[in-house]
């Protein structure tokens, strides 16, 4: 099977695998796994930030980066196809109280001139925001990255109104790849930013949340209260440490296979890609003009080995990753032409 549904599904290398198995560990609820704590030093040095916390998840980083800076009854500010609005399960509501004004961003970014006119201040008829939330690469825009100007602006914008913003990078590395920037240049536009260890850094499983010393020792007691205190997390620490020192620099690999893909599949008949718009590792297809609704496309598709998923009833989603070789891209290619083939032609 070729499957192109998520970079979450790359499996740990050998390194890793023997590296957790020849991890040194503690119990991390006392602070005393020192593999779980050379993860966080290493995380908050490549992002520029004092502090790191191991989370399981990337929505658990995300969860406790929205509660760290802002009350319940507030308003995050975040765009339209964000996944803390969509995909969370609410939990900027169900754990920290507050609810979403989502603006909708061209291609998932937003700008400090559209955030600007949704910031309220408390009254009697308003909440007031308490944060703004900012996700980049943004996902289901299709991969797409803040430009530096941008997310500067917004976080000049934000502090010059006292307001913190966190960055849901859950892979902001491949943003960094794409600019050709280290990630700390990027990372120091947000007060805190979450990524994932989990996707195409491919560790087994596990998200760091930077930021602040104060803020991520709070976070710590917010993890415990989510169930996310984890003891022996050293294993999966080990692990995590090798994604994150080796696997950044091989991203522009993925992000090369995602072009291919968008050159493949505009010379489909019904297939609408804007290949000038992917820059990372993920694509999302406008399969409309083909007639045929994404959930067959996909059920064709798997019946001869591809797996790629659909959002909403227009589009479709590619994402590419280390466990799909440049080669696999080339056939999903052939695959999906055959998938969108009417029996009529
Ligand atoms: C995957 C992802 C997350 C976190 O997801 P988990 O499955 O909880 O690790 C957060 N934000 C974005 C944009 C993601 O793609």
């Amino acid at each position: 099977m070729i499957d192109l549904r998520s970079d979450t599904v790359t499996k740990p290398t050998p390194e890793m695998r023997r590296a957790m198995m020849d991890a040194e560990v503690g119990d991390d609820v006392y602070g005393e796994d020192p593999t779980v704590n050379r993860l966080g030093m290493r995380a908050a040095q490549i992002m520029g930030k004092e502090a790191a916390l191991f989370v399981p998840t990337g929505t658990m980083g995300n969860t406790i980066g929205v509660k760290l800076h802002t009350e319940h009854g507030q308003e995050v500010i975040c765009e339209s196809r964000c996944h803390i609005q969509n995909y969370e399960l609410s939990m900027v509501a169900w754990f920290a109280g507050c609810l979403t004004r989502s603006i909708v961003g061209e291609d998932g970014i937003l700008s400090w001139e559209a955030i600007r006119k949704e910031v309220r201040m408390l009254s009697p008829h308003c909440a007031p925001t308490g944060l703004i939330e900012v996700e980049n690469t943004a996902n289901l825009a299709g991969g797409t990255v803040y430009p530096l100007e941008t997310l500067a602006e917004i976080y000049h914008g934000a502090q010059s109104l006292g307001l913190g913003v966190h960055m849901d990078g859950a892979r902001i590395f491949n943003a960094a790849t794409a600019l050709d920037v280290p990630v700390n240049r990027i990372a120091a536009y947000a007060d805190t930013v979450m990524f994932c260890l989990s996707k195409g850094l491919g560790a087994p499983t596990g998200s760091m949340l930077v930021g602040p010393r104060e803020l991520m020792d709070k976070g710590r007691l917010l993890r415990k209260r989510l169930g996310g205190g984890m003891r022996q997390a050293g294993v999966l620490a080990a692990a995590g440490l090798i994604s994150l020192e080796q696997m950044p620099a091989r991203l522009g690999e993925d992000h090369a296979n995602a072009k291919l893909l968008a050159r493949g599949l505009t010379s489909i008949d019904g297939i609408t890609v804007d290949e000038s718009k992917v820059h990372t590792n993920i694509l999302i297809i406008d399969v409309s003009a083909t007639g045929i609704a994404p959930a067959e496309i996909s059920s064709r598709a798997k019946n001869n080995g591809l797996l790629f998923n659909a959002v909403g009833p227009k589009h479709m989603r590619l994402v590419t990753h280390y466990d799909a070789s440049h080669a696999q891209c080339e056939e999903a290619i052939e695959i999906i032409r055959r998938a969108v083939r009417r029996a009529d032609n």
